[in-house]
């Protein structure tokens, strides 16, 4: 993976100029910097970036550019990544699972806000780090639904473990904190609606004042055509329930979110390499490269498909099977796409809103995943 040093208009400008065999993925600097703007004009507390969505250096210099402040980290790598780029900026180590070793480093480095969700974990960082000036962040889930895929499946203390835990930080002279995370792409505002008051009453049930409360990411992107991610809604709702659940005790914000920040500021241009017997296509991508997240939280119906010369195809959109250029035979698109009838070999067909989870998940699977990163003024023409 390299990113070039050219910027080009819009993605057609650099496919015609390169004629590529290979995914590329197109990065646009403004669409980064205008979704973190959105999110530090919206929402009411402090906006951190998780950095396993997109950990490549131009976003994070982007971010820091546009005044993201804070990065959700979860191994000693990201850590490192964050304090060589933005070496002023705020560590949340949000992984509730660390070796001795990664909390030593960490603590080195400079963090001082760590997430977990268990007694042995709480006993682990008390044993390695003083308390004065160190937040803990208990985080805790309830089985509530709104979000592509579950996170609480993994993490997250029951409440009434949350209670306890928050009680010991306290005591132990830890900044008392809670946070959890929705889920990923959670299009239902009301997962956090349920989740602040159940913080609220966490914190009530320990006797804890808390410092502040983590929202988690989970914030959406754009990846149905005719729904636009309402996050001004769900910012002025997260506002509201947190005035209501904790009255004069109102916790500081904070949110983490991935996707709902990068995903939309890069498109991938895959290529059709053939049109088989019977109508199925393979692309140059599958899942194991780009398009890894596709079968684990559906398809991006924001599919553009254009011509060998760039001209779009226009025909009425059917289902089609399509497959990754692996030779396994799991490497197919869920379902059918939704493509014009006209598609041919050699086409582009350019999925918009990939910036999240998509350069981290490629593979070198079969000797496919060479991925080129151009980055352009814009995404579309
Ligand atoms: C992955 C992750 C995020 C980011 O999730 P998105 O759905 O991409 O916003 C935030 N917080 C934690 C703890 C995570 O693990």
């Amino acid at each position: 993976m390299g990113l070039s040093k050219t910027i080009w208009a819009q993605p057609c400008e650099h496919l015609r100029f390169a004629d590529p065999e290979h995914p590329v993925l197109y990065f646009s600097p403004a669409a980064l910097q205008a979704a973190a703007r959105r999110f530090l004009d919206g929402f009411p507390g402090l906006v951190t970036f998780a950095v396993k969505s997109n950990p490549e250096e131009a976003v994070i210099q982007n971010l820091d550019a546009a005044g993201i402040r804070g990065y959700d980290v979860a191994s000693i790598p990201e850590i490192e990544l964050i304090r060589r780029i933005a070496p002023g900026a705020a560590l949340h180590y949000n992984n509730p699972v660390r070796s001795r070793a990664e909390i030593r480093r960490g603590a080195e480095l400079g963090v001082r806000s760590w997430s977990l969700d268990s007694r042995s974990e709480l006993d682990k960082l008390a044993d390695l780090v003083s308390p004065k000036g160190h937040e803990v962040s208990v985080r805790f889930k309830l089985p509530v639904k709104g979000a592509a895929y579950d996170f609480g499946a993994k993490f997250g203390a029951t409440a009434e473990l949350a209670a306890e835990l928050l009680a010991r930080a306290a005591t132990l002279g830890f900044i008392p904190s809670l946070t959890f995370h929705p889920g990923t792409q959670c299009t239902d505002p009301m997962a956090w609606d349920a989740y602040i008051r159940a913080a609220a009453r966490i914190a009530a049930a320990a006797g804890v004042g808390i410092a502040r409360l983590n929202v988690g990411g989970g914030f959406p992107s754009h990846r149905n055509a005719g729904m636009a991610p309402p996050l001004e809604a769900i910012f002025a709702l997260i506002d509201r329930v947190t005035a209501e659940a904790f009255g004069s005790a109102r916790p500081a914000l904070v949110c983490e979110p991935g996707r709902g920040l990068v995903a939309d500021a890069f498109a991938l241009a895959t290529r059709v390499r053939a049109v088989r017997d019977g109508g199925h296509l393979f692309l140059n991508d599958g899942i194991y490269g780009g398009l890894a997240e596709l079968p684990l939280i559906g398809l991006v119906d924001r599919i553009e498909v254009r011509d060998a010369d760039l001209r779009p195809r226009s025909g009425a959109r059917e289902g089609r099977v399509v497959f990754g250029p692996t030779c396994d035979s799991v490497d197919r698109l869920p379902g059918q796409v939704p493509l014009p009838a006209d598609i041919a070999e050699g086409d582009f067909v350019i999925w918009h809103g990939m910036g999240a989870y998509c350069t981290v998940t490629n593979t070198r699977f079969n000797g496919f995943g060479d991925m080129e990163i151009a980055t352009v003024l814009r995404l579309a023409d």
